[in-house]
């Protein structure tokens, strides 16, 4: 059992015998006993402490019992102290007196010990009580303040989440009202601020009448009293935290003339709101809307002590939203620069397949000039190499959207080697280096795409050569380990700080950037690398003694088990040979005149039969009349475009039967599935390859037999 705590009481006469007496009477109570000899001591105890009752001897000298205990009344915290005279004079003249000063009893003295100590027991059992009451209010408030914090961070947590959750502000500000429906508010407005800082987007959110549930409404117009309270905020300049605004008495919160979305047409709130405020939602300076929260229906009213609150989840809030607008804006910003290098690559290319077709009808004038030959051999590399820049501009965009797309065969490891070779030959050369190449004797063959395969070694070979000094030594070899083709490029370059070497890998990574720029680059070759050899299903490492101790970078890709009998690399003329095909009718269409006629003109070179067309319509009429069995389609055309005059083909007499080739420069595969949506059978990327124009024919001439 716990112990009973003791009282205090205070016993006040000016004769010590007298206290003595009165203590002995009352010590059996087991309380604590307190005496003072003078009005004056007793006034300055009942300021320190809270007695259970007072006993009060009437006639003191100097200050008497009655003005005592008027004093002690007067005192805030013995105002309401029990007071009980002990006099020998009990007349009821005097009697009346000593409750006019707040008594609450008399004792007659000489005083009758039980009667004293019943009395004084009862004002001490009281005080007890009283003060146990007052323990537990004090505990169930600190009980509640705790449980109310909890509430509220629990709540800020969970706003912190919602808010966190979505970078994107279409989701970010119906959850934010949402988020303070029921728990803040009855109802919730957020309002976004339009470019020119004016109200803008609504998203509303309110209590349901069982309040299980929020209504959630987006476009309504903002009730009269936010609208009037923005309006006047806008002006100013600044919005303001407007703390419990007093709405007029509508009989509704907003005004019922909501947006149409489709069939729904949603209802403004049908309740007043009591009591309001409004916040901005401000993030760096800028203010980015407001939120107005009302109640109504739950009968609370808004306090100082809510405004905390508000603005905590508020300027979350306006933190999110911030950096949901930024995170747009980057996005925005990225779109654009992609398309912009989507479209530059697809003009780049446009006038390089009429080079590039010019330079097979140059070849093909058998002109025996052995500079005209050579001079049409260079272009012809260049172009090819052109046109692989160009898709390297592209594939810088396409990298970070995971739209490259490979068109892997099996190929002989070797003869990527050597078209990478061909690739990296030019600055090999220029920079004097030895390139010493290590072929396996056995044909070796990978499942790959053979043009982004050359592309990683060529890369690699490319950075040996630019992080070599001159006349240095590069060593190249592939040789099957296991399951695997593995490529080493290894130089006897500037070397890699060990701490780069897993880094140099990463997008706009470079070791040295004040290299000379005509050697560095953008930091993009080793990205593409990594992200072409990942494609392939295989895996890239550098690996490097230390700076001035050379580099090697070493791909491993899985290998085709090889076949019994080593396959011959077949030159690219003889499998033009080989295929011969016969003569076919063409149909060219593009609006670039000189790439249409270039087409036309090396295709009739082989013999093919060839119409020309520059826009759609045209094109549709040359079908009828020359019932193509091949039509070579630009995408881009005026008016109607690549994709409309393909099903316009599909659905003509012949349209079954033709083979439709799209050309285009946008190799996207937004573009691809474009094109096959159009009924067309392949995509091609210009320039086109003429090898693969071959076999395009090789495929019509033989549906001949
Ligand atoms: P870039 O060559 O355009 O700067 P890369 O992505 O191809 O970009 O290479 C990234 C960085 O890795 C280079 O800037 C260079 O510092 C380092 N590096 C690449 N290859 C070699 C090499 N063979 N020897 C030394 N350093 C290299």
């Amino acid at each position: 059992m716990s112990e009973i705590e003791k009282v205090d009481i205070l016993v006040v006469d000016d004769l010590p015998e007298k206290l003595l007496v009165y203590q002995s009477i009352l010590e059996e109570l087991g309380e604590n006993l307190v005496t003072a000899t003078s009005g004056a001591e007793a006034l300055k105890l009942v300021l320190q402490r809270d007695f259970a009752v007072i006993l009060l001897d009437v006639y003191m000298p100097q200050m008497d019992g009655f003005e005592t205990a008027a004093l002690i009344r007067t005192r805030k915290r013995s105002s309401h102290t029990p007071i009980i005279f002990i006099t020998s004079y009990y007349d009821e003249v005097r009697t009346a007196k000593g409750y006019a000063h707040g008594a609450v009893d008399y004792i007659p003295a000489p005083v009758e010990p039980e009667i004293l100590r019943a009395k004084v027991r009862v004002f001490a059992e009281l005080f007890r009580m009283r003060r146990q009451i007052a323990r537990q209010a004090e505990e169930r408030a600190q009980r509640l303040a705790a449980e109310e914090a909890a509430r509220q961070s629990a709540f800020l947590a969970r706003a912190s989440s919602v808010l966190s959750s979505s970078l994107d502000s279409e989701t970010l500000l119906p959850g934010l009202a949402r988020l303070a429906v029921p728990f803040l508010a009855d109802l919730a407005v957020v309002c976004r601020a339009d470019e020119a800082g004016c109200p803008g987007r609504t998203e509303w959110a309110w209590v349901t009448p069982d309040a299980e549930e929020a209504s959630q409404a987006r476009g309504l117009p903002l009730p009269t009293w936010v609208a009037d309270a923005l309006d006047r905020g806008f002006r100013a300049g600044k919005l303001r935290f407007m703390a419990r605004i007093d709405p007029p008495a509508p009989s509704r919160a907003g005004n019922p003339s909501p947006e149409r979305d489709g069939d729904h047409e949603p209802e403004s709130p049908d309740f007043p709101v009591s009591s309001a405020m409004i916040l901005p939602l401000v993030a760096r300076g800028r203010t980015l809307g407001a939120v107005a929260l009302g109640l109504g229906p739950s009968g609370r009213r808004y306090g100082p002590e809510d405004a905390p609150l508000a603005e905590d989840l508020i300027g979350r809030a306006a933190i999110a939203l911030d950096n949901a607008l930024l995170h747009r804006q980057i996005l925005d910003a990225d779109h654009r620069k992609t398309e912009f290098l989507s479209m530059l690559a697809h003009e780049l290319r446009n006038p390089l397949a009429p080079i590039r077709n010019g330079v097979q009808v140059l070849r093909m004038l058998d002109l025996n000039e052995p500079l005209v030959i050579q001079v049409g051999e260079m272009i012809d590399r260049q172009t090819a190499h052109m046109a692989r820049l160009v898709d390297d501009l592209l594939d810088i965009s396409r990298i970070t959207s995971g739209k490259i797309r490979l068109q892997p065969v099996p190929i002989d490891a070797s003869a990527v080697v050597n078209s990478a070779l061909e690739i990296s030959r030019p600055l090999l050369e220029s920079r004097r280096h030895q390139c010493i190449l290590s072929l396996p004797q056995q044909g070796l063959r990978v499942m790959a795409d053979p043009d982004r395969l050359a592309q990683v070694l060529a890369n690699l070979l490319n950075n040996s050569a630019k992080y070599t000094k001159e006349d240095g030594r590069i060593w190249l070899s592939v040789d099957r380990e296991g399951d695997e083709a593995v490529f080493r490029v290894r130089d006897t370059g500037i070397g890699i700080p060990a701490e780069m070497l897993s880094k140099v890998f990463d997008l706009f990574t470079q070791v040295d950037r004040s290299l000379d720029r005509s050697q560095g680059g953008l930091g993009i070759g080793l990205t593409l690398v990594r992200r072409l050899v990942e494609m392939h299903g295989g895996r890239v490492q550098a690996t490097s003694a230390g700076p001035g101790l050379g580099s090697e970078f070493v791909v491993r890709l899985p290998a085709i088990i090889p076949v019994e009998h080593p396959e011959h690399p077949a030159d690219n003329g003889a499998t033009v040979e080989r295929r011969a095909p016969a003569s076919c009718r063409v149909l060219v269409v593009d609006d670039n005149v000189d790439a249409a006629e270039s087409l036309a003109m090396l295709l009739r070179f082989n013999g093919h039969e060839v119409r020309l067309a520059f826009e759609g319509p045209g094109a549709l009429d040359a079908a009828v009349e020359f019932l193509p069995e091949l039509v070579l389609l630009d995408i881009g055309l005026p008016g109607m475009d690549g994709f409309e005059v393909a099903r316009r083909l599909r659905m003509g007499s012949n349209g079954r039967k033709v083979l439709l080739v799209a050309m285009t420069g946008y190799s996207q595969e937004e573009y691809q599935r474009k094109s096959r949506e159009a009924g067309f059978d392949y995509h091609l990327v210009k320039p086109v390859d003429p090898r693969v124009l071959e076999e395009l024919l090789g495929q019509v001439g033989a549906s001949h037999a």
